[in-house]
């Protein structure tokens, strides 16, 4: 019998559950459930008060730094419920250059043909 070959969807999935991982090395957070879904509305992402963590896939026309500032934005509502200054503070701790990430998302949301082009390799892989 042969291995079933992973659907882009459970890749995007376990790309995401990934980021998820290494980026929660800063924090030690615990969530729920992560679910990667068609649209969420005009949003990438959001955390329900249940510590579930929601996904766009629309993401993945992103470029992986600004798909892990997303990640890292769920990540720390798990914490801080708010976009207060302690919020950003608590991204700050894994991703000191947020701000720069956050101006380029609202740029690309602005402008959805915006091509960033920063694929490195390693992170190609999961957009085949
Ligand atoms: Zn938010």
């Amino acid at each position: 019998m042969t291995k079933k070959k992973p659907t882009l969807r459970e890749k995007r999935k376990a790309y995401l559950l990934a980021r998820l991982a290494y980026f929660n090395q800063f924090y030690g957070f615990s969530w729920n459930r992560v679910s990667l879904k068609k649209s969420l509305r005009s949003r990438l992402g959001s955390c329900s008060s249940l510590h579930n963590l929601n996904f766009s896939s629309k993401l993945f026309s992103y470029p992986p730094e600004l798909i892990d500032y997303v990640v890292v934005h769920e990540l720390c509502h798990l914490k801080e419920m708010n976009h207060s200054k302690r919020f950003y503070d608590t991204m700050a701790v894994a991703l000191p250059d947020w701000k720069e990430r956050k101006a380029l998302i609202k740029q690309k949301s602005r402008d959805p043909f915006l091509v960033i082009r920063t694929l490195p390799e390693i992170v190609q892989h999961f957009f085949k």
